[in-house]
């Protein structure tokens, strides 16, 4: 049976899965055969998987999996091409998700998993590394003002002097499998610093699908590559709960005597709110004392916190509700100003700045926002040009370069460079503008969120609209090319049959000191799997490009 993608992205026609399939799960494997004669993830899975389903065994499926999506909220607020303007705010639909887990192979996921606390570690150290951090602004600064009016914050407050020393990050390290002739690896896409989100959805997803291969899989008439899933457990959503939590402990009650409380600063019009609550709702039921939480636009944060007169900076939040009461903000979590969006005027930055000089624990602070800018993982992968040690000198200035744990972050690595013109930039200049070679490369801004790199083709021709000087400001990224895989997406209440492409992120929570460099809470929290159909570039949930799945290890 032929396999019809129907493409239902009605909210941005410039993420459709642009293509109708017409291959069948067996077709796109021989197809991968061909093209290599190794190992495979197909050939794991033995080309059997996922299962053809019977017209009427998708509409079952999708119907159970529409009603459990929405009865244990993995559901996001509809886009108005779906919901009209929904101004009562009453509507949720469920999360894009696919209807099987996927393939993943299971050394890769466990060592994404095991390396987490190091990558933990190294994120709090370049934190830490003000002079380091200096250099990297330096480098991408001049093409970039959103860059730049981040950097002077932090020096803004440093001219006065930090109150707070504990910083918290609530870190998200995002890989796609990468195949050579001996092996399966994993290869960093990103490290996400601030906002990492689908925490909250990805515990449910990993729930939907055991739900699914207990109860639903059984029943389909070829059922039997669905039988015996390995499914691991995933606890992200309690997880980044237990770091907001121990940032929350850590700060001790309030000496001004007000009640203590976990800001969330959000943004205005979000869909992912689900996500969001489900992390609240995991950190107000942890622990015995009672986490008060509260939600806040990242545009009222002048409007309902002020700092307290003392040397001490105490954020004070007037609840608007109540106004009587008071609480002192001991931690104030971002899940918003990770994007120029969110500073319209000068009075947004006067916002972050009054969250960065208060006493809150800041969830990021300005100094791990910005380490994880991708200049700052490109410096961690390109080898110095003078160096002839096999790790990159900035990667050896964190951590000691011989040892295993270093080794080990050594081999997610892959090839990226500067645009810059030193001799390592001058040669990604040539690639970069190749139109042959280009092919291979995705060049990024140092821009979070998703929709702001350019893939391929794209790059020579944006890089024809920037002055060169301002070439540094992007970097540039070989592309990683997972094997193929097959799977359904249900968006909006539509199936998308087709090839699929995975990224595996592993989430990790870590609470330290800024001047002591102590490190007071390093876990690793849980994993998120997203899927994409493997002709869009782009892979975020949020943005509309890719859906929730979960993991099957093989
Ligand atoms: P953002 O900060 O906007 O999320 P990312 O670097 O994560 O930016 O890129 C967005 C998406 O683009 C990723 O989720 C992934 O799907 C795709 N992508 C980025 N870099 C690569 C790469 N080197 N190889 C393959 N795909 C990539
Ligand atoms: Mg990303």
């Amino acid at each position: 049976m032929p396999f019809t993608l129907v493409s239902s992205l009605i909210s941005d026609p410039s993420i459709y899965l642009h293509q109708v399939f017409q291959l069948t799960t067996s077709q796109i494997i021989k197809k991968e055969k061909k093209k290599k004669k190794r190992t495979t993830m197909s050939s794991i899975t033995q080309g059997s998987y996922p299962p053809l389903l019977q017209d009427a065994e998708k509409e079952r499926l999708v119907q159970v999996v529409k009603d459990w999506t929405v009865a244990h909220g993995l559901t996001v607020r509809p886009p108005p091409a779906i919901a009209g303007n929904d101004t009562e705010g009453i509507l949720a639909t469920s999360a894009p998700v696919t209807l099987f887990p996927s393939p993943f192979p299971k050394s890769c996921f466990e060592e994404a998993k095991a390396i987490q606390t190091t990558y933990n570690e190294l994120y709090a150290l370049i934190s830490q590394d003000e002079e380091f951090l200096t250099e990297m602004v330096k480098e991408v600064a001049g093409g970039d003002e959103f860059i730049a009016n981040l950097w002077n914050v932090h020096l803004r407050v440093k001219k006065e002097g930090y109150v707070q020393n504990l910083a918290l990050g609530l870190f998200r390290s995002d890989y796609m499998v990468h195949q050579d002739d001996a092996s399966l690896q994993i290869k960093q896409v990103e490290f996400n610093t601030i906002a990492s989100s689908f925490g909250g959805l990805s515990t449910q997803t990993s729930l939907l699908h055991k739900h699914l291969a207990q109860h639903e899989y059984p029943l389909l008439s070829s059922s039997s590559s669905a039988s015996n899933l390995d499914l691991p457990s995933n606890d992200s959503a309690a997880g980044l709960a237990a770091g907001l939590r121990a940032a929350f402990d850590a700060y001790g009650p309030s000496t001004l005597g007000h009640p203590t409380c976990v800001l969330f600063l959000t943004q205005t019009g979000e869909r992912n709110v689900f996500d969001q609550r489900h992390l609240e709702y995991a950190l107000t039921s942890s622990g015995p004392n009672k986490v008060p939480v509260f939600r806040l636009p990242f545009s009222d944060i002048l409007t309902h916190t002020t700092l307290a007169s003392t040397p001490t900076r105490q954020l004070l939040y007037t609840l608007p509700s109540n106004p009587s009461l008071v609480f002192e903000v001991a931690v104030v979590y971002l899940r918003a100003g990770y994007g120029p969006g969110d500073y319209p005027d000068q009075e947004a930055w006067e916002a972050r700045y009054q969250i960065e000089r208060s006493n809150a624990v800041c969830c990021p602070t300005v100094l791990t926002q910005l380490a994880g800018m991708k200049k700052v993982q490109q410096v961690l992968a390109t080898p110095e040009e003078s160096n002839s040690n096999s790790v990159p000198s900035a990667l050896a200035k964190f951590m000691p370069p011989t040892a295993e744990k270093t080794q080990r972050l050594l081999k997610t690595f892959t090839n990226i460079y500067p645009l810059d013109t030193s001799s390592s930039g001058l040669h990604a200049r040539s690639l970069a503008t190749s139109p042959t070679q280009c092919q291979k490369y995705v060049m990024k801004p140092q821009r979070e969120g998703g929709g702001n790199n350019f893939y391929r083709s794209a790059i020579p021709e944006q890089l024809a609209k920037i002055p060169e000087e301002h070439w540094n400001s992007f970097i540039l990224m070989e592309i990683i090319e997972p094997p193929a895989l097959a799977n359904s997406i249900l968006r909006n209440g539509k199936v998308e049959v087709g090839g699929v492409i995975c990224e595996l992120g592993v989430y990790g929570t870590c609470l330290w000191d800024q001047s002591s460099g102590e490190i007071k809470f390093n876990e690793e929290a849980g994993y998120l799997l997203r899927t994409k159909g493997d002709k869009s570039e782009e892979g975020g949930v949020a943005a509309g490009y890719g859906c929730m799945d979960s993991v099957t290890l093989v």
